[in-house]
């Protein structure tokens, strides 16, 4: 497969609410994909980062010019090397600094490799990672109500339950815990029910211990708190593991596998939620998994408001065997007002990833000629002449 070039497109997805979280309101979902070109057909690829970064991620405009001042470059340059052919997808990765930016850059460009040697070789990626016909559990997540209103709450989750959602994921934050988390169980019993705190508790810092606070979420029956200190203190994130009976999960603290492997040795995950963008792509992310078989600590595929590109991949991935929590796999026409690309309708809570060649369901061209806002195009390097 001979590499003929790269495409940068920056899409403008509208959100069909705006999306509360502690780390700030979401408003709109621009999304960044990876074309690759080859003599045999396109392959794409699409981008985790959202608008605005967060400390452990980047934000989109930042993976652009990552992508855009050297990373695609990275591509094309291996590609010449090897007389024009396109670099295998297992590869890719290593192109990559193992710095934020360059991790989601690896990851988007990993994707659309990959998804042009699986629609080459006829085989769809459940396949290729063993897993093909694997039905996965899907589970939503409900943001922070605008005006902090527990009515909107309630009815956003009832949404979510009467679509057979088999877990749902409260957005949480100090202030934000106790009351939302008691009137979800009050009325939803028997729910899965995660907590998502996204990094906005405090362990014995700057003089603010909010242990009693996320101690008092205990008697609720959470199949876990999510990233409930900053990323970066595994110490207190193990030290607060030993204080809760609810189980902690670890999200933004999961950067890379190295650092998975750290937070598994420090006692501070007893649950992982994986996101392949952030872990250096679903390569990664499958290693990722692995370990988290290996240590015996539950895991699950985590999104970033994908769209049905993205979101397929995570599908096919899901499947594994360790991914034993519902995974963020929700339709993205829940989310965005309209999905360049077609997702599987979920079925009482449950899907199937696609049998169809490739790693998801290309951008439809006349959606990206309406969203698209801005594109770039690389084209590959001739090789010498022998
Ligand atoms: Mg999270």
């Amino acid at each position: 497969m001979r590499l003929e070039g790269v495409e940068l497109l920056r899409v403008d997805l509208a959100l069909r609410r705006p999306l509360g979280t502690s780390a700030g309101t979401h408003l709109e979902r621009p999304v960044l994909y990876v074309r690759v070109v080859t003599d045999q057909g396109d392959g794409w690829g699409e981008c985790g980062a959202l608008a605005q970064g967060t400390a452990v991620d980047p934000a989109l405009g930042s993976v652009w010019r990552s992508l855009a001042g050297g990373g695609v470059g990275r591509l094309v340059g291996a590609a010449a090397a090897r007389g024009g052919e396109l670099p295998a997808a297992s590869s890719v990765a290593a192109l990559y600094d193992d710095d934020p930016p360059g991790r989601l850059s690896a990851g988007a460009v990993e994707m659309a490799v990959l998804d042009a040697e699986l629609r080459v070789a006829g085989t769809s990626l459940a396949a290729r990672l063993g897993v093909p016909g694997c039905d996965v559990a899907v589970g939503a997540v409900v943001g922070i109500p605008t005006g902090r209103d527990l009515g909107a709450l309630g009815d956003a989750v009832d949404a979510e339950v009467a679509a057979g959602t088999p877990r749902v994921r409260l957005k949480i934050e100090p202030g934000w815990d106790l009351g939302p988390v008691r009137s979800v169980r009050e009325r939803h019993p028997a729910l899965v029910l995660q907590a998502d705190a996204n990094g906005s508790y405090r362990l014995g810092t700057d003089g603010e211990d909010d242990a009693g606070r996320l101690g008092a979420l205990d008697p609720f029956g959470l199949a876990c708190v999510e990233q409930p200190l900053p990323a970066a203190d595994l110490a207190a994130l193990a030290r607060l593991a030993d204080l809760l009976d609810t189980p902690v999960c670890l999200d933004e603290s999961l950067t890379s596998l190295r650092r998975l492997q750290d937070a598994l040795r420090s006692g501070a995950c007893e649950v992982a939620c994986l996101k392949p963008s952030r872990l250096g792509g679903l390569l990664a992310a499958r290693r990722a998994q692995r370990a988290c078989v290996d240590a015996g600590v539950p895991a699950f595929v985590g999104g970033f408001f994908e769209s049905g590109l993205g979101r397929s991949a995570n599908l096919a991935l899901a499947g594994l065997g360790g991914f034993t929590l519902p995974s963020d796999l929700s339709e993205p026409g829940r989310y965005l007002v309209e999905d360049p690309c077609g997702y599987p309708e979920v079925r009482e809570g449950r899907l199937v990833a696609s049998a169809a060649p490739g790693v998801g369901p290309a951008p439809a061209p006349g959606a990206l000629g309406r969203l698209t806002r801005e594109r770039a195009w690389f084209p590959a390097s001739t090789p010498p002449s022998r």
